[in-house]
């Protein structure tokens, strides 16, 4: 579908990406995402009734893609847990116009399906891991993941075509700091991207602080002063993580420094829940109904039309506001290069 009908925002970004969440359940309970105290036995996760079908998914994102969305992530919860993601991966890969097709996993199922995902149509997968040994891991994860079942899974998606795999690290002051030169260490050489995530002040109950945060500008520091990086240029706007290559050659790492040095500016992503909220911003505490339209039997035209006036009235910059407000980190250079 062409995309002559590309939509910008207030602040003149275009609506390049979708994030969806195809569940809200997940296997893991990271203290950071879906702490157990907050997601625990009794937590009333979403009837299946109030998540979009993929019928519906589908109708979303064409209408995004007509309107200039080429990058699609599905993601959770964790995706996988969702019965019958390949049947939608399959009428996404079909779909016209859309260049990236993405998902992003713990990696725990990954084994088993990466080679249904990769015939189904999937482009490429973002795997999650926080740490190399398991005590650490199976503390985050909070229910006791080996590290070796995700090690399986990456590699999987690798033999299946799911590459080049990105990993994501999520890096929490005193629970995982030792990870950043261990994950360096494993994925040096491999053609595995290790991006190294701020921790954010994202989702419920995560109990956040900023004396947590690692920023990501140690994160360069720590990994430079062993194998000494420089950085690369993005290679797009809106790039989310900032790259660095390792002088000998090795490959590159990214950081997402959310939290230090927040991209506002260059946020092209809209996000879609598990039930059909349409939100503008990852901070954002409220969405946009698209499920009360898609059910009330809004026919395609009716949907585009209401999705180009949501991105058209957007002016979300929270993270920028919120650093302006509170937060002093230090900054990652673009022209760091350690030694
Ligand atoms: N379950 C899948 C996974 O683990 O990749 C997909 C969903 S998960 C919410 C997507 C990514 O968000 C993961 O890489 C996770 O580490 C990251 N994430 C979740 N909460 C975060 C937080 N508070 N700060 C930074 N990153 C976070």
């Amino acid at each position: 579908m062409a995309s002559q009908m590309t939509v910008l925002d207030t602040l003149q970004r275009p609506m390049r990406d979708l994030r969806i969440s195809v569940t809200d359940r997940c296997n893991f309970r990271c203290g950071y995402c879906m702490p157990r105290e907050a997601f625990g036995p009794d937590h009333a996760f979403l009837p299946s009734a109030e998540i979009l079908d993929f019928d519906e998914i589908e109708r979303v994102v064409r209408a995004a893609v007509s309107l200039g969305v080429r990058k699609v992530r599905l993601t959770g919860g964790e995706p996988l847990v969702r019965r019958g993601l390949d049947g939608l991966v399959d009428r996404l890969a079909a779909m016209d116009g859309i260049e990236d097709l993405t998902l992003t996993t713990n990696g725990s199922l990954l084994a088993a399906r990466a080679v249904a995902l990769a015939e189904a149509g999937l482009h490429r997968v973002t795997v999650s891991l926080d740490a190399l040994d398991d005590e650490t891991f199976g503390r985050m994860n909070d229910v006791g993941f080996p590290v070796a079942r995700v090690l399986e899974g990456i590699a999987a998606a690798e033999a299946a075509g799911l590459g080049p795999i990105k990993l994501n690290a999520v890096i929490r002051r005193g629970l995982n700091e030792h990870a950043i030169l261990d994950l360096a260490e494993q994925f040096r050489g491999t053609g595995v991207t290790v991006r190294f995530i701020e921790f954010m002040d994202v989702g419920h109950t995560n109990g956040w602080r900023l004396d947590d945060v690692v920023p990501a500008a140690e994160v360069v520091e720590t990994i430079s002063a062993r194998w000494p990086l420089a950085a690369v240029e993005p290679a797009y706007r809106g790039e989310v993580a900032r790259q660095y290559r390792y002088l000998d050659g090795a490959g590159e790492i990214g950081v997402i420094s959310s939290v230090s040095q927040p991209f506002c500016g260059d946020c092209t992503r809209a996000r879609l829940s598990a039930d059909g909220q349409l939100f503008t911003c990852l901070f954002a505490t409220a969405g946009h109904d698209v499920r009360a339209l898609l059910r009330s039997g809004a026919d395609d035209r009716a949907l585009t039309d209401a999705l180009r006036a949501i991105w058209a009235g957007r002016d979300d910059r929270y993270s920028e506001l919120r650093t302006l407000e509170t937060v002093d980190l230090p900054k990652v250079e673009m022209s760091y290069i350690g030694g």
